[in-house]
């Protein structure tokens, strides 16, 4: 039973300075009570305090970092919601991909290369993935470490070794011990070993159940033997079954702060279709796996489901926006053409691409909407022909180009007359989806 908020407040500094993030201390003990904040975020709560709130000052899923030194750290867990609009979800869903120990030379080395590729740039973010999943198909200890080794010679990625023998998991263990890869799996019939090979290097264990109940017996059982820094499977494969699961767990760690389930949790796909496979994976990062292991590796099936991950980890309290300056696309001269839009980085880089598109040198203003979309800044007043208009004479377009034309968004036809009265520009009115840019811009401009 957790505590109290006003048990909880008893305990805090009542500062009410508000570096937590929130105005008060008693604000941030309903906070805490509710699982929506971690202790940590004081940083003047004393050690006494740590101590008296207990299981209260825990979060509700542990963090837990699989990679360590020069690879990649990929942090795991640590939420505090059900809903990203209750607050945010802070640590992205970990993307690895399965590796077996039975490819040859050429097929493994093509594989890393093809995983290591899988590296994109979207609306001004890069996105990257995540882990190696190297599973040891073959059954053979020696063949197994000999491709960890040469996985780990040849990839930043953080790791998962996936071996139900413990003998074949410490000999690969022994060789990558400093990434601390993630060791998969201990089960109710290996948990001794696994747990004691997983403690002696000190690396993460991932612990598998055949379903709930074995899971939370299995976890008992290994945190006994003195491991917590555990992520579950509950051992489900069905995308139905997964998401009932991965579903029950995050509301037994959110909502009852049941403990054997307040750990990350990992979902592989089953599907072979690449299409049907990604759209698997795409429901597990919904709901609410912390690492997605998965087969397929082209690049025009990953893009979409990384771009969809970064959609549900962005706090949406804060879009993400670009800086409100005159930026220059292509070899812009005095006669290129100047497009006003907002300053959400979505319509920014939507525009920017069908300028680029059309190869026509232009001028682009996005205007500091607080990062929202055309009309929705429109609808409250921040996308106004006064406000452009002011911004413009800000950066000074006009001693870039010699001509007065300014295009805007189809959307806010309405503010023309306003921003032609206040700029003295003549305004042209563009497409109202930056799709149609770039078949404008060749219309009016080449
Ligand atoms: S940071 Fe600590 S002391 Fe300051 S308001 Fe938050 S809980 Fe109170």
């Amino acid at each position: 039973m957790g505590l109290t908020g006003l048990a909880i407040f008893k305990e805090l500094p009542k500062k009410n300075c508000g570096e937590c993030g929130v105005p008060t201390c008693l604000a941030f003990a309903m906070a805490l009570a509710a699982g929506k904040a971690s202790l940590e975020s004081c940083p003047y709560v004393t050690e006494e305090a740590k101590e008296a709130l207990g299981s209260a000052s825990a979060p509700p899923i542990k963090l837990i970092k699989v990679g360590a030194g020069d690879s990649k750290v990929v942090e795991l867990g640590d939420e505090t919601v059900m809903f990203r609009h209750d607050k945010t979800f802070y640590h992205p869903t970990g993307i690895a991909f399965e590796v077996e120990d039975t490819l040859d030379e050429g097929a493994l080395a093509a594989r890393l290369e093809q995983i290591n590729g899988l590296e994109f740039d979207r609306v001004g973010l890069h996105y990257t993935v995540d882990l190696v999943a190297i599973k040891n198909t073959s059954g053979n200890a020696d063949t197994y470490a000999n491709v960890v080794k040469k996985v780990a010679d040849n990839t930043k990625l953080a790791l998962i070794l996936m071996s139900d023998d413990s003998a074949a998991m410490e000999k690969a263990l022994e060789i990558v011990t400093a990434r601390k890869p993630l060791v998969y799996a201990a089960t109710a019939d290996n948990y001794e070993a696994m747990t004691a090979v997983a403690k002696k290097y000190e690396a993460p264990l991932a612990v598998k159940g055949a379903n709930l109940d074995e899971l939370e017996d299995v976890v008992n059982k290994v945190v006994a033997l003195g491991h917590k820094d555990l992520v579950i499977d509950p051992g489900s494969r069905e995308t139905v079954e997964v998401l009932k699961d991965l579903t029950q767990i995050r509301r037994m760690s959110i909502k009852k702060k049941f403990r054997p389930f307040g750990y990350p949790v990992i979902a592989f796909t089953t599907e072979t279709d690449p299409m049907d496979e990604v759209l698997q994976a795409q429901v597990y990062v919904s709901k609410y796996a912390s690492l997605v292991v998965m087969k397929t590796v082209e690049k025009q099936f990953v893009l979409p489901l990384l771009s969809w991950r970064q959609n549900l980890y962005t706090d949406p309290q804060k879009p993400i926006q670009v800086e409100s300056k005159i930026y220059e696309i292509g070899a812009v001269n005095e006669n290129s053409p100047v497009y006003i839009t907002t300053n959400f980085s979505l319509s920014y880089y939507s525009v920017e691409g069908e300028v680029e598109a059309s190869k026509i040198p232009s001028y682009i203003i996005p205007i500091d909407t607080d990062g929202t979309s055309v009309l929705t800044a429109w609808a409250a007043g921040k996308f106004g022909g006064d406000r452009i208009a002011e911004v413009m004479k800000e950066l000074g377009i006009e001693q870039k180009v010699s001509h007065r034309n300014v295009v805007i968004p189809g959307y806010v036809a309405v503010i023309a007359a306003k921003l032609k009265e206040e700029s003295g520009w003549n305004v042209i009115v563009g497409p109202r989806e930056a799709a149609g840019i770039s078949a404008f811009a060749r219309a009016n401009f080449s």
